[in-house]
């Protein structure tokens, strides 16, 4: 793990987004810690990611930066974290509230989208199934019920 904390602290998040959604990070970690996770996300700072893995730090769980990190290049997510929870094969609470400020809360992604007009809902669907087959194909799935 060495070379990821050598990488970390260039700053790129500007060059690219992190390549894990909310069911990896299910598959990595416990229902309560993905719950537990969700209440510290939003006080996760200096958030950011390489191709890698994401860090940050959680000034009021005494964790500072570089100390929490989550690694998305691999199959399953895995991180890293000074918790008696972060040696754990599951990623600890702290640990999802890193990958939840990343992936941000599917209840303001749904407030926003709400407030979209139908025909830029639905230029937004065309895009995301011309950028992803697994997208294109969970569309048309949902369309043909
Ligand atoms: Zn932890």
């Amino acid at each position: 793990m060495a070379h990821h904390r050598a990488r970390t602290y260039r700053r790129n998040s500007a060059l690219l987004t992190p390549d894990f959604t909310r069911r990896d990070l299910e598959y990595a970690t416990t229902p309560e810690a993905l719950s537990r996770g969700q209440e510290p996300a939003p006080h996760v700072e200096d958030v950011d990611w390489d191709e890698y893995s994401l860090w940050g730090g959680l000034p009021g769980e005494e964790i500072g930066l570089g100390e929490l990190l989550v690694h998305y290049a691999g199959r399953r997510l895995t991180g890293e974290c000074p918790c008696p929870d972060g040696s754990a094969t599951e990623l600890c609470a702290h640990m999802t509230a890193l990958a939840w400020a990343v992936l941000g809360d599917d209840t303001a992604l749904v407030d926003r989208l709400t407030t979209l007009p139908h025909a830029d809902l639905v230029a937004l669907a065309v895009d995301v199934a011309g950028r992803s087959a697994l997208a294109r194909q969970v569309i048309w799935t949902r369309l043909a019920r």
